[in-house]
């Protein structure tokens, strides 16, 4: 069954071990539309005898296929071509992608457009990526290289599938490497369809594996089986820290994509045009279900009241709907189960004194009765140090805060456990150098918000993770180092002499 083909639901979904595309033999499951409830897919998950076998197959594949050995502008051609294919599906994988975890069809486009520019960024990347000639200290002549791993395991969440595993195969892939994927068990469409394109593009038979299923099962495997040499995680950070246990223990390289609490920082001199605008497309956006999402608004103090009306306007106005329109701002949440936690949070939010300014139930109207929609929510007159201001929603919830100085502005967003992103709103250049660098996060946007490029690296400080993906060097955290000495010396080693 082709991946790709666009009726479905698709009633027996295979998934791809090393190549070879059949049932899986772990449990039966339906991937599900989260904005009617009906069924995408029907399939077999994997089983840990499956995952076993992906990576003991993709060994071989490995050593025996020439990928590892092509010249990098050979693998360069053919993850061109994959970025090609991409974009000549574009429109079947952004309607899949918009049936595997509802989020609007304009949304899915550009995921896919920037999944393409992934693979393209990435083969680029690959050809002129150079190893180093050291500086000589003695009669040798000394190198620095760069070798592929081997095996590799991408484990994703089910936020951003394609472009989250873009992220990880075409850099894996780049550097020569088999590359392993688990996407998340309730989307698993999109890594299938991709393994399908590098198939075609001509990625060697064996080097990509697609293993939807649980976590606990096939994530387990892959993440401590002997043969994989790295894993690259993104997901929530109870999951990236049993993760670094496990990669401990065999002494494995990963990097960690994980949670966020991120501030943005609106000060009085702001455009407030702008600032609204990036505040409710920085939360609001992706149903808040982003790890980047800027879910704690400070605002100084001169400016909140009249903020805080426009952004609670903006909110309400907000066209939440049927994914498919090209007007829906905000889609259904993933699952019933999400929506039923971002309750939870809510209703805690409440308990500890927040006064909700907007949203905080679930929408009425046609269409939205078997979808898992939510409204925009703002509360305000919380602490920093409530649970809200705490924990990852992962969903469209606000917390607004006000703010005094710059002083009491950087202690409060530094205080948290995450630092993924942070958003800064002022004209004051001078202002937006100092917080910029007084906040702790590996991303901080200045008079902007959620903008991504492939060429700049992406990752978090703190809980929100270890490592970095992205960037012309994000190629070579798929790479093993090795430092060469050649001799030049005339006599033998003098010791002997
Ligand atoms: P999750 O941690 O529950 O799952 C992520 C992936 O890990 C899934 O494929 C899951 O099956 C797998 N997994 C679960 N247990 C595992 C185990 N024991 N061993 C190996 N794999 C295991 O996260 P989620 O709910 O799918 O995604 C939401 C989370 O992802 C949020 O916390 C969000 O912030 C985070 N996220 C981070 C980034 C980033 O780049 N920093 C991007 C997107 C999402």
């Amino acid at each position: 069954m082709d991946p790709l083909e666009t009726s479905l639901p698709l009633r027996d979904q295979p998934i791809c071990v090393a190549g070879e595309w059949r049932r899986g033999r772990g449990d039966r499951y339906a991937s599900v539309y989260p904005a009617d409830g009906s069924v995408s897919a029907e399939l077999n998950a994997a089983s840990a005898d499956d995952a076993r076998e992906a990576v003991e197959r993709a060994q071989q594949a490995f050593v025996a296929t020439d990928w590892a050995r092509r010249r990098p502008h050979e693998r360069a051609r053919v993850l061109h071509r994959v970025a090609d294919a991409i974009r000549a599906r574009r429109e079947d994988l952004a309607q899949w992608q918009r049936r595997d975890n509802g989020k609007p069809i304009n949304e899915t486009r550009a995921l896919v457009d920037s999944a393409a520019g992934t693979f393209q960024f990435f083969g680029s990347a690959c050809e002129t990526l150079e190893d180093q000639l050291t500086p000589m200290r003695g009669d040798q002549l000394t190198m620095s290289v760069h070798e592929p791993m081997g095996v590799v395991a991408a484990i994703t969440p089910w936020n951003s599938p394609i472009a989250s595993e873009a992220q990880k195969m075409a850099p894996a892939l780049a550097a020569g490497n088999a590359v392993v994927v688990k996407p998340a068990e309730i989307t698993p469409l999109m890594a299938l369809a991709l393994a399908r394109i590098c198939e075609e593009a001509g990625v060697p038979r064996g080097m990509v594996s697609v293993l939807p299923g649980k976590g606990s099962v096939v994530g387990d495997v892959l993440v401590k089986h002997p043969l994989v040499r790295r894993v690259s995680f993104t997901g929530g950070t109870v999951t990236g820290r049993a993760i670094a246990h496990a990669a401990a223990e065999k002494m494995m390289p990963v990097s960690l994509e994980l949670g966020g609490k991120s501030p943005t920082m609106v000060f009085d001199d702001c455009d407030i045009d702008h600032a609204v605008a990036g505040v409710l497309f920085g939360i609001f956006s992706s149903s808040g279900e982003s790890c980047i999402a800027g879910s704690r608004l400070f605002v100084q103090k001169g400016l909140y009241a009249r903020f805080m009306e426009r952004l609670v306007a903006g909110a309400r106005a907000l066209r939440i709907g049927d994914p498919v329109s090209e007007r829906t701002q905000m889609g259904p949440l993933v699952s019933h189960a999400h929506r039923e936690s971002i309750e939870r949070h809510v209703a805690r939010a409440l308990a500890d004194g927040g006064r909700l300014l907007a949203g905080g139930e679930r929408p009425t109207g046609a269409g939205r009765e078997r979808g898992c929609y939510y409204t925009p929510t703002i509360f305000e007159g919380l602490a920093n140090d409530s649970a809200l201001c705490r924990e990852e929603v992962f969903g469209p919830v606000l917390a607004a805060l006000p703010f005094d100085d710059e002083d009491d502005l950087i202690a409060q967003a530094n205080d948290s456990v995450y630092a993924l992103a942070a958003g800064i709103w002022t004209r004051d250049y001078r202002r937006a150098w100092r917080v910029a660098r007084a906040v702790a996060a590996g991303t901080v946007w200045i008079n902007t918000y959620k903008q991504f490029s492939i060429s700049t690296p992406f990752g978090g400080w703190r809980d929100s993770g270890i490592g970095r993906e992205k960037g012309r060097l994000g190629i070579l955290a798929y790479m093993e180092q090795k430092s060469l000495y050649w001799g030049m010396n005339a006599a033998p080693l003098p010791w002997c002499a």
